[in-house]
């Protein structure tokens, strides 16, 4: 990885405690693999303007393109629709890596926003990406999870 190359990460990946339930998900490994690159931490859930914590959610009968397409909705364990919310932090998070010309993106796993490959159906895991892993692998970003 090149040191002048900026990547986005999930920002609980490298300690941000931005989860739902309030904790991180700290990879060391991967502040290692990560050192000498421009990091651009962002959690696209609190960009869409949801807080900490927060109830957790899911997308219901769908995957992140049927969010995007306006097939399926987010919703919350309250069972509050939270879909708003999930689009508009994947399209601000989208906005920033177009503005820092960012190739790759290091994403949380089986998350309703970051996940890519498996996304959690209520409790199922299926096939598919959350809402913002979607958008940026739509725009020609490479997607990686950890
Ligand atoms: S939306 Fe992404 S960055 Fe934010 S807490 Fe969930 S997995 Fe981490």
């Amino acid at each position: 990885m090149s040191k002048d190359e900026k990547i986005i990460v999930s920002a609980c990946l490298v300690g941000e405690k931005c989860r739902f339930d309030g904790r991180a998900k700290k990879i060391s490994n991967l502040v290692d693999f990560v050192k000498g690159c421009q990091v651009l931490a962002i959690c696209p859930e609190l960009e869409g303007g949801l807080g900490v914590p927060r109830p957790k959610a899911f997308i219901d009968s769908g995957t992140g393109k049927d969010v995007l397409e306006g097939r399926a909705e987010v919703i919350n364990e309250k069972g509050e629709v939270v879909t708003e919310n999930f689009i508009a932090g994947a399209r601000k998070t989208l906005k920033l890596a177009l503005a820092n010309d960012v190739k790759r993106v290091i994403l949380k796993s089986k998350s309703p926003s970051c996940g890519f490959g498996l996304v959690y159906n209520h409790d199922k895991l299926v096939e598919g990406n959350g809402v913002t892993a979607e958008l940026l692998f739509k725009h020609g970003i490479k997607v990686v999870v950890v």
